[in-house]
């Protein structure tokens, strides 16, 4: 017997409506692990009335019973994963023999914000990143200089280890802040709750699937925020597509049933760098209203733009998608023409469809769109695709059409029910 491995990975920019869609998948699945990033993510999840924003514990985490795991992918932020961990028993959510973080994983640590925000201060060009400290703790890990799960088994070592980080921080920067050595303290009171957490991802993922459990594989943030394959150098600082799964987790790739993408029925950016679809500044506040656009993590507001097929078609070749899952259709519900970027032309008058690699040229391409009677109808309450207006189908098809990828999913609405799974 063998169970299924199922990855869900953002097509765009992030902020995809990840959170909802590992929510809709993980009734059917008994684990579910992050595989890459860190606090970073804002996943949002509405139950009945409640909504939750899970930053660092996978989303899965709301469905009782579930196991949740952190790969070594991500970068662990131990005082923002006890925050959460705190705030969602606080509101009943019983975590007990539920979590596992990997004792490969990097841990963030409270110098890397301050190294963060003190390097994008000083940045000629700006990344616009969270400021949350993930790039500086990939620096680490890359470095061969980070902090890991394993070491929290040795407090004296675990210690040392911080001393030494603390130490390279400040012949860096100027001032570390009042706040800095307060948050160590935290850090190594926390160390020995986090150890105990402390799993082999890779070999549970291995003998839960061997058991006939179904696994989901959830990623952060986008496939245009990957550091490899996104706009260079306004990403992100790990893989965020699919082939990041099996790394992150400790698997290897021929386990992978199905890659799911997660596109909006429309584009968002946050942070800096190009968006060729992006609209002008009356159609963007409008649209960022519509569709609620304001960060999870920061409430930065998002640039908004239209639906990006160039995009999504390069998405569902670098992620090798087996399927997709259009989000917020039901934004696009007032308009009475909706559009879509069927391919960019460059400024010297050439037509592509494939996603450029310079992402100068992405600042300057035109994309030309596709106009499309829109359906002016609340689709929200559909559930299955006869209930979906014409116009709202024929959007969908070309979606399809565009991409060569089938859609399996449409989300009409924040909440778990607003969705048609297409058979
Ligand atoms: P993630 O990082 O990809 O999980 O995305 P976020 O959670 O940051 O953003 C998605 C936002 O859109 C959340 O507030 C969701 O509740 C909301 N959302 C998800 N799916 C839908 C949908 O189909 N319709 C509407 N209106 N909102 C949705």
């Amino acid at each position: 017997m063998s169970g299924s491995c199922t990855v869900v990975v953002g097509c765009q920019w992030g902020d995809e409506g990840k959170g909802k869609m590992v929510d809709v998948l993980a009734e059917d699945v008994d684990l579910v692990a992050r595989y890459q990033g860190g606090a970073n993510a804002g996943h949002t999840v509405h139950v009945g009335e409640e909504e939750f924003v899970l930053h660092q514990i996978p989303s899965g985490i709301i469905h009782p019973g579930k196991r949740c795991l952190l790969g070594n992918g991500v970068v662990l932020d131990l005082l923002q994963f006890f925050e959460e961990y705190e705030e969602l028993e606080k509101r009943g959510v019983q975590l007990t023999g539920r979590l596992g973080v990997s004792q490969r994983a990097h841990l963030l640590l409270p110098y890397h914000r301050i190294l963060d925000r003190a390097i994008e201060a000083r940045a000629s060009e700006r990344i616009g990143t969270t400021g949350r400290g993930i790039g500086p703790a990939y620096e680490d890990k890359a470095g061969r200089r980070g902090v890991r799960v394993a070491d929290l088994a040795d407090p004296e070592r675990f210690r040392a280890l911080l001393q030494r980080g603390v130490e390279r921080v400040g012949s860096q920067i100027e001032s570390l802040g009042n706040g800095l050595f307060e948050a160590i303290d935290r850090t190594i009171e926390l160390s020995a709750r986090l150890h105990d957490l402390a799993t082999d991802t890779g070999s549970e993922i291995l003998d839960g699937l061997a058991a006939g459990k179904n696994v989901l594989l959830e990623g952060a943030q986008g496939t245009a925020l990957d550091l490899d394959h996104g706009t260079y150098p306004f990403v992100t600082s790990s893989n965020t597509t699919a082939g990041g799964a099996a790394i992150g987790v400790g698997i290897g790739p021929t386990l992978i049933d199905r890659v799911v993408g997660v596109v909006k029925a429309y584009t968002t950016r946050v942070g800096n760098g190009p968006l060729p679809t992006g609209f002008d500044r009356e159609m963007d506040e409008r649209m960022r209203e519509l569709g609620g656009e304001f960060g999870a993590t920061t409430g930065r507001p998002r640039r908004c733009g239209w639906f990006d097929a160039v995009l999504a078609r390069y998405a569902a070749r670098v992620n090798g998608l087996t399927e997709l899952a259009v989000t917020k259709l039901d934004v696009l519900d007032t308009l009475p023409e909706v559009a879509i970027a069927v391919e960019y032309r460059t400024p010297e008058g050439a037509s592509t469809r494939e996603f450029p690699a310079d992402t100068r040229s992405l600042d300057r391409v035109e994309p030309r769109l596709e106009m499309l009677p829109g359906w002016e109808t609340d689709t929200t309450g559909a559930r299955r695709m006869e209930e979906l207006p014409a116009n709202a189908r024929r959007y969908l098809d070309r979606i399809e059409e565009l991409t060569e990828t089938p859609i399996a999913w449409v989300s009409v609405g924040t909440r778990r029910g607003q969705i048609i799974k297409v058979t």
